[in-house]
Protein backbone atom coordinates (compact mmCIF):
# COMPACT_ATOMS: atom_id res chain seq x y z
CA UNK A 1 0.00 0.00 0.00
CA UNK A 2 1.74 3.62 -0.92
CA UNK A 3 1.61 6.64 1.05
CA UNK A 4 1.15 9.89 -0.33
CA UNK A 5 3.68 12.85 1.52
CA UNK A 6 2.47 15.88 1.87
CA UNK A 7 5.22 18.05 3.52
CA UNK A 8 8.46 17.29 5.86
CA UNK A 9 9.52 19.11 8.93
CA UNK A 10 13.01 18.76 10.24
CA UNK A 11 14.13 16.06 7.68
CA UNK A 12 10.96 13.55 9.06
CA UNK A 13 8.60 12.97 5.97
CA UNK A 14 4.96 13.49 6.70
CA UNK A 15 2.41 11.09 5.18
CA UNK A 16 -1.37 9.96 4.74
CA UNK A 17 -1.72 6.40 4.31
CA UNK A 18 -4.17 5.28 1.25
CA UNK A 19 -6.02 3.51 3.91
CA UNK A 20 -6.50 6.21 5.85
CA UNK A 21 -7.41 8.29 2.71
CA UNK A 22 -9.77 5.59 1.48
CA UNK A 23 -11.47 5.72 5.19
CA UNK A 24 -11.78 9.59 4.67
CA UNK A 25 -13.67 9.09 1.61
CA UNK A 26 -15.82 6.51 2.31
CA UNK A 27 -16.94 8.35 5.43
CA UNK A 28 -17.80 11.76 3.43
CA UNK A 29 -20.18 8.88 0.56
CA UNK A 30 -21.67 7.36 3.42
CA UNK A 31 -22.59 10.80 5.39
CA UNK A 32 -23.31 13.00 2.66
CA UNK A 33 -25.90 10.19 1.59
CA UNK A 34 -27.46 8.74 4.61
CA UNK A 35 -26.45 12.08 6.98
CA UNK A 36 -25.58 14.92 5.50
CA UNK A 37 -26.93 17.07 7.66
CA UNK A 38 -23.65 15.89 10.27
CA UNK A 39 -21.14 15.88 6.90
CA UNK A 40 -19.79 19.23 7.93
CA UNK A 41 -19.31 18.67 12.31
CA UNK A 42 -18.04 15.03 11.84
CA UNK A 43 -15.34 16.22 8.89
CA UNK A 44 -14.33 18.90 11.68
CA UNK A 45 -13.89 16.16 14.31
CA UNK A 46 -12.26 14.04 11.85
CA UNK A 47 -9.66 17.28 11.24
CA UNK A 48 -9.03 17.61 14.76
CA UNK A 49 -8.10 14.55 14.88
CA UNK A 50 -5.81 14.21 12.26
CA UNK A 51 -3.94 16.82 13.06
CA UNK A 52 -3.73 15.94 16.54
CA UNK A 53 -2.01 13.05 16.16
CA UNK A 54 0.05 14.27 13.41
CA UNK A 55 1.37 16.94 16.49
CA UNK A 56 1.29 14.04 19.21
CA UNK A 57 3.75 11.95 16.82
CA UNK A 58 5.89 14.81 16.40
CA UNK A 59 6.36 15.58 19.65
CA UNK A 60 7.42 11.73 19.87
CA UNK A 61 9.86 12.21 17.22
CA UNK A 62 11.32 15.89 18.24
CA UNK A 63 12.27 13.96 21.21
CA UNK A 64 13.86 11.12 19.81
CA UNK A 65 15.75 13.09 17.64
CA UNK A 66 17.30 15.06 20.61
CA UNK A 67 18.38 11.48 21.60
CA UNK A 68 20.06 10.75 18.79
CA UNK A 69 17.69 8.75 17.08
CA UNK A 70 16.80 9.17 13.46
CA UNK A 71 13.04 9.39 12.68
CA UNK A 72 12.52 8.93 8.43
CA UNK A 73 9.04 9.43 8.75
CA UNK A 74 5.54 9.67 10.26
CA UNK A 75 2.38 8.01 8.88
CA UNK A 76 -1.34 8.38 9.38
CA UNK A 77 -3.25 5.27 9.41
CA UNK A 78 -7.13 4.75 10.17
CA UNK A 79 -6.51 3.75 13.54
CA UNK A 80 -3.60 6.35 14.40
CA UNK A 81 0.19 7.52 13.67
CA UNK A 82 3.09 5.78 13.01
CA UNK A 83 6.36 7.01 13.58
CA UNK A 84 9.21 5.11 11.46
CA UNK A 85 12.42 5.32 13.72
CA UNK A 86 15.88 4.03 12.64
CA UNK A 87 16.63 1.73 15.88
CA UNK A 88 14.75 1.82 19.19
CA UNK A 89 16.35 3.57 22.25
CA UNK A 90 18.63 1.88 24.25
CA UNK A 91 18.33 3.99 27.87
CA UNK A 92 14.65 3.11 29.78
CA UNK A 93 15.00 6.76 30.69
CA UNK A 94 15.20 8.02 26.66
CA UNK A 95 12.56 5.28 26.17
CA UNK A 96 9.94 6.95 28.62
CA UNK A 97 10.74 10.32 27.69
CA UNK A 98 9.65 9.73 24.23
CA UNK A 99 6.62 7.67 24.89
CA UNK A 100 5.12 10.48 27.29
CA UNK A 101 6.16 13.01 24.79
CA UNK A 102 3.33 12.52 22.27
CA UNK A 103 0.36 12.17 24.94
CA UNK A 104 1.94 15.31 26.80
CA UNK A 105 1.55 17.58 23.79
CA UNK A 106 -2.32 16.28 23.92
CA UNK A 107 -2.76 17.18 27.54
CA UNK A 108 -1.01 20.63 27.38
CA UNK A 109 -3.57 21.30 25.20
CA UNK A 110 -6.68 20.03 27.35
CA UNK A 111 -5.09 22.04 29.80
CA UNK A 112 -4.73 25.15 27.39
CA UNK A 113 -8.54 24.74 26.79
CA UNK A 114 -9.68 24.88 30.35
CA UNK A 115 -8.23 28.03 30.75
CA UNK A 116 -9.71 29.19 27.37
CA UNK A 117 -13.20 28.50 28.26
CA UNK A 118 -12.73 30.04 31.60
CA UNK A 119 -12.08 33.00 30.05
CA UNK A 120 -14.51 32.63 27.33
CA UNK A 121 -17.70 30.26 28.81
CA UNK A 122 -19.91 31.30 25.99
CA UNK A 123 -17.52 29.27 24.04
CA UNK A 124 -18.16 26.10 26.38
CA UNK A 125 -20.95 23.78 26.80
CA UNK A 126 -20.71 23.36 30.57
CA UNK A 127 -24.04 23.44 31.09
CA UNK A 128 -24.83 20.50 29.18
CA UNK A 129 -21.94 18.57 29.99
CA UNK A 130 -22.03 19.09 33.50
CA UNK A 131 -25.22 17.18 33.97
CA UNK A 132 -23.95 13.61 35.13
CA UNK A 133 -26.58 11.68 33.47
CA UNK A 134 -25.51 13.11 29.40
CA UNK A 135 -26.64 10.93 26.90
CA UNK A 136 -23.71 10.03 24.15
CA UNK A 137 -26.29 11.75 21.65
CA UNK A 138 -26.36 15.12 24.11
CA UNK A 139 -22.30 14.33 23.82
CA UNK A 140 -22.30 13.84 20.37
CA UNK A 141 -24.04 17.04 19.96
CA UNK A 142 -22.11 19.28 22.54
CA UNK A 143 -19.00 18.01 20.36
CA UNK A 144 -20.22 19.21 17.42
CA UNK A 145 -21.70 22.64 18.25
CA UNK A 146 -18.88 23.44 20.44
CA UNK A 147 -15.42 23.03 18.24
CA UNK A 148 -13.36 24.13 20.97
CA UNK A 149 -15.09 21.33 23.14
CA UNK A 150 -14.40 18.97 20.26
CA UNK A 151 -10.85 19.87 20.06
CA UNK A 152 -10.59 19.31 24.11
CA UNK A 153 -12.32 16.27 23.54
CA UNK A 154 -10.21 14.76 20.97
CA UNK A 155 -6.72 15.51 22.75
CA UNK A 156 -8.45 14.10 26.28
CA UNK A 157 -9.11 10.75 24.36
CA UNK A 158 -6.16 10.37 22.75
CA UNK A 159 -3.92 11.45 25.38
CA UNK A 160 -5.57 9.52 28.28
CA UNK A 161 -5.95 6.52 25.28
CA UNK A 162 -2.27 6.10 24.08
CA UNK A 163 -0.70 6.43 27.84
CA UNK A 164 -2.87 5.18 30.29
CA UNK A 165 -3.81 1.88 28.01
CA UNK A 166 -0.03 -0.12 29.29
CA UNK A 167 -0.30 -2.03 26.13
CA UNK A 168 2.85 -2.26 23.46
CA UNK A 169 2.95 -0.64 21.26
CA UNK A 170 1.14 1.66 22.67
CA UNK A 171 2.52 4.85 24.63
CA UNK A 172 1.54 3.37 28.28
CA UNK A 173 3.12 0.00 26.89
CA UNK A 174 6.19 1.86 26.66
CA UNK A 175 6.32 3.75 29.72
CA UNK A 176 5.53 0.25 31.59
CA UNK A 177 8.36 -1.43 29.43
CA UNK A 178 10.88 2.00 30.63
CA UNK A 179 9.83 1.12 34.26
CA UNK A 180 10.51 -2.25 34.44
CA UNK A 181 13.56 -2.22 32.43
CA UNK A 182 15.12 -0.34 35.18
CA UNK A 183 14.94 -3.23 37.30
CA UNK A 184 14.86 -6.15 34.83
CA UNK A 185 16.95 -5.51 31.87
CA UNK A 186 15.40 -4.25 28.56
CA UNK A 187 14.62 -8.46 27.73
CA UNK A 188 12.80 -9.35 30.60
CA UNK A 189 10.98 -5.89 30.94
CA UNK A 190 10.11 -6.48 27.24
CA UNK A 191 8.82 -10.06 27.74
CA UNK A 192 6.19 -9.21 30.97
CA UNK A 193 5.21 -6.18 28.97
CA UNK A 194 4.29 -7.86 25.58
CA UNK A 195 2.72 -10.39 28.24
CA UNK A 196 0.41 -7.75 29.33
CA UNK A 197 -0.71 -6.32 26.31
CA UNK A 198 -1.83 -9.40 24.49
CA UNK A 199 -3.82 -9.96 27.32
CA UNK A 200 -4.99 -5.96 27.24
CA UNK A 201 -5.00 -6.91 23.59
CA UNK A 202 -7.96 -9.99 24.13
CA UNK A 203 -9.78 -7.61 26.73
CA UNK A 204 -10.88 -4.46 24.07
CA UNK A 205 -11.16 -7.72 21.85
CA UNK A 206 -14.20 -9.11 23.56
CA UNK A 207 -15.46 -5.26 25.33
CA UNK A 208 -15.72 -4.15 21.37
CA UNK A 209 -17.26 -7.36 19.93
CA UNK A 210 -19.71 -6.83 22.75
CA UNK A 211 -20.58 -3.14 23.01
CA UNK A 212 -20.46 -3.02 19.40
CA UNK A 213 -17.74 -0.67 18.87
CA UNK A 214 -16.04 -1.51 15.36
CA UNK A 215 -13.06 0.48 16.49
CA UNK A 216 -11.58 -1.63 19.93
CA UNK A 217 -11.32 -5.14 17.96
CA UNK A 218 -9.05 -3.58 15.10
CA UNK A 219 -6.95 -1.48 17.75
CA UNK A 220 -6.57 -5.37 19.70
CA UNK A 221 -5.44 -6.97 16.52
CA UNK A 222 -2.66 -3.79 16.15
CA UNK A 223 -1.69 -3.90 19.60
CA UNK A 224 -1.32 -8.14 19.50
CA UNK A 225 0.36 -7.63 16.51
CA UNK A 226 2.79 -4.93 17.17
CA UNK A 227 3.35 -6.70 20.90
CA UNK A 228 5.18 -9.72 18.93
CA UNK A 229 7.30 -7.52 16.66
CA UNK A 230 8.40 -5.84 19.64
CA UNK A 231 9.58 -9.04 20.87
CA UNK A 232 10.79 -10.17 17.75
CA UNK A 233 13.20 -6.40 17.51
CA UNK A 234 14.38 -7.40 21.34
CA UNK A 235 15.81 -11.21 20.58
CA UNK A 236 17.40 -9.51 17.03
CA UNK A 237 19.24 -7.36 20.08
CA UNK A 238 19.69 -10.12 22.51
CA UNK A 239 21.49 -12.15 19.29
CA UNK A 240 23.09 -9.05 17.97
CA UNK A 241 24.42 -8.02 21.48
CA UNK A 242 28.09 -7.27 21.35
CA UNK A 243 28.61 -8.09 17.67
CA UNK A 244 30.22 -5.32 15.03
CA UNK A 245 29.35 -4.77 10.95
CA UNK A 246 32.76 -6.94 10.81
CA UNK A 247 31.81 -9.94 12.62
CA UNK A 248 28.56 -10.27 9.57
CA UNK A 249 30.96 -9.69 6.57
CA UNK A 250 31.11 -11.78 3.63
CA UNK A 251 34.57 -11.04 2.43
CA UNK A 252 34.48 -12.57 -1.08
CA UNK A 253 31.23 -12.52 -2.14
CA UNK A 254 30.81 -13.53 -5.89
CA UNK A 255 30.75 -10.80 -8.62
CA UNK A 256 29.09 -9.97 -11.85
CA UNK A 257 30.71 -8.36 -15.10
CA UNK A 258 29.20 -4.69 -15.51
CA UNK A 259 28.53 -5.23 -19.32
CA UNK A 260 26.84 -8.59 -18.41
CA UNK A 261 23.22 -8.14 -19.76
CA UNK A 262 20.14 -8.33 -17.93
CA UNK A 263 19.55 -12.18 -19.09
CA UNK A 264 22.94 -13.15 -17.89
CA UNK A 265 22.58 -11.51 -14.64
CA UNK A 266 18.83 -13.30 -14.73
CA UNK A 267 20.65 -16.70 -15.16
CA UNK A 268 23.33 -16.22 -12.87
CA UNK A 269 20.57 -15.09 -10.07
CA UNK A 270 19.13 -18.28 -10.75
CA UNK A 271 22.30 -20.24 -10.62
CA UNK A 272 23.40 -19.08 -7.80
CA UNK A 273 20.20 -18.91 -5.52
CA UNK A 274 21.41 -15.16 -4.82
CA UNK A 275 19.06 -12.16 -5.01
CA UNK A 276 21.62 -9.42 -5.16
CA UNK A 277 25.35 -9.38 -6.65
CA UNK A 278 27.92 -7.23 -7.03
CA UNK A 279 29.18 -5.84 -10.14
CA UNK A 280 32.84 -6.14 -10.59
CA UNK A 281 33.88 -2.65 -10.71
CA UNK A 282 36.07 -0.01 -9.38
CA UNK A 283 33.53 1.89 -7.06
CA UNK A 284 31.28 -0.75 -5.43
CA UNK A 285 27.83 -1.03 -7.09
CA UNK A 286 25.28 -3.77 -6.88
CA UNK A 287 21.76 -5.03 -9.01
CA UNK A 288 19.03 -7.37 -7.08
CA UNK A 289 16.69 -9.14 -9.09
CA UNK A 290 14.04 -6.54 -8.39
CA UNK A 291 15.83 -4.20 -10.36
CA UNK A 292 16.34 -6.42 -12.86
CA UNK A 293 12.54 -7.09 -13.28
CA UNK A 294 12.43 -3.75 -13.67
CA UNK A 295 14.08 -3.92 -17.40
CA UNK A 296 11.06 -4.47 -20.03
CA UNK A 297 11.17 -8.42 -21.34
CA UNK A 298 12.41 -7.41 -24.73
CA UNK A 299 15.08 -5.27 -23.21
CA UNK A 300 16.80 -7.73 -21.65
CA UNK A 301 19.42 -8.89 -23.94
CA UNK A 302 20.42 -5.56 -24.35
CA UNK A 303 20.50 -3.36 -20.94
CA UNK A 304 23.90 -4.09 -19.54
CA UNK A 305 24.45 -4.53 -15.47
CA UNK A 306 25.87 -1.41 -15.32
CA UNK A 307 23.08 0.71 -16.62
CA UNK A 308 20.60 -0.33 -14.02
CA UNK A 309 23.33 -1.26 -11.17
CA UNK A 310 23.15 1.19 -7.76
CA UNK A 311 25.61 2.53 -5.58
CA UNK A 312 26.56 0.32 -2.61
CA UNK A 313 26.38 2.42 0.53
CA UNK A 314 29.09 2.38 3.06
CA UNK A 315 29.26 1.71 7.15
CA UNK A 316 32.23 1.57 9.15
CA UNK A 317 33.22 -1.28 10.27
CA UNK A 318 32.88 -1.24 14.24
CA UNK A 319 28.90 0.15 13.84
CA UNK A 320 26.75 -2.41 16.14
CA UNK A 321 25.34 -4.95 13.88
CA UNK A 322 21.78 -3.96 15.18
CA UNK A 323 22.59 -0.52 13.90
CA UNK A 324 24.10 -1.90 10.63
CA UNK A 325 20.52 -3.59 10.13
CA UNK A 326 18.35 -0.43 10.93
CA UNK A 327 20.94 1.21 8.03
CA UNK A 328 19.99 -1.37 5.48
CA UNK A 329 16.26 -0.62 6.45
CA UNK A 330 16.00 2.96 6.68
CA UNK A 331 18.27 2.96 3.12
CA UNK A 332 16.12 0.23 1.85
CA UNK A 333 19.54 -1.25 0.12
CA UNK A 334 19.91 -5.45 0.35
CA UNK A 335 23.99 -4.79 0.73
CA UNK A 336 26.34 -2.45 2.40
CA UNK A 337 30.03 -2.09 1.91
CA UNK A 338 32.12 -2.05 5.45
CA UNK A 339 34.86 0.60 5.50
CA UNK A 340 37.62 0.22 8.00
CA UNK A 341 40.55 3.57 7.80
CA UNK A 342 38.41 4.62 4.73
CA UNK A 343 39.34 1.55 2.78
CA UNK A 344 36.45 -1.34 2.01
CA UNK A 345 36.95 -4.35 4.17
CA UNK A 346 33.68 -6.63 2.53
CA UNK A 347 30.24 -5.86 2.31
CA UNK A 348 27.29 -7.44 4.34
CA UNK A 349 23.97 -8.86 2.54
CA UNK A 350 20.49 -8.78 4.22
CA UNK A 351 20.19 -12.59 3.68
CA UNK A 352 23.53 -13.27 5.26
CA UNK A 353 22.08 -11.45 8.64
CA UNK A 354 18.28 -13.09 8.13
CA UNK A 355 20.82 -16.41 8.27
CA UNK A 356 22.78 -15.50 10.94
CA UNK A 357 19.01 -14.73 12.96
CA UNK A 358 17.97 -17.94 11.81
CA UNK A 359 20.98 -20.43 13.14
CA UNK A 360 20.95 -18.44 16.30
CA UNK A 361 17.18 -18.51 16.70
CA UNK A 362 17.63 -22.26 16.04
CA UNK A 363 20.33 -22.52 18.58
CA UNK A 364 17.94 -20.38 20.87
CA UNK A 365 15.05 -23.14 20.48
CA UNK A 366 17.84 -26.56 20.99
CA UNK A 367 19.05 -25.03 24.63
ZN1 LIG B 1 2.06 8.18 20.95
Amino acid sequence: MTSLRFGKILGISLELHSTFLLMMVLIIIFLSVFDPQNLLPTLMILVFLFVSVFIHELFHSIVAVTKGIKVSKITLLPIGGLSMTSEMPQKALDEFLIAIAGPAFNFIVVIAIIFIAGIFPSSWPGHIISNPDISPEELNNALFAYPLFGLFWVNLMLGAFNLFVPALPLDGGRVLRAILSTRLGFSKATKIATGISKIIAAILFLVGFFIGNLFLPIIAVFVFLGASQENEIVFIREVFNGLTAKDALNRRPQKLKPDATVGKAFAKMTEKKQPVFLLDSTNPLFVSVEMLERVKKDERNFVKAHEIAQPVPAVNAALQLEKTLAAMLSKNTPVLAVKEKEKIIGFIFEQDIQQLLRIKKAEKQLA
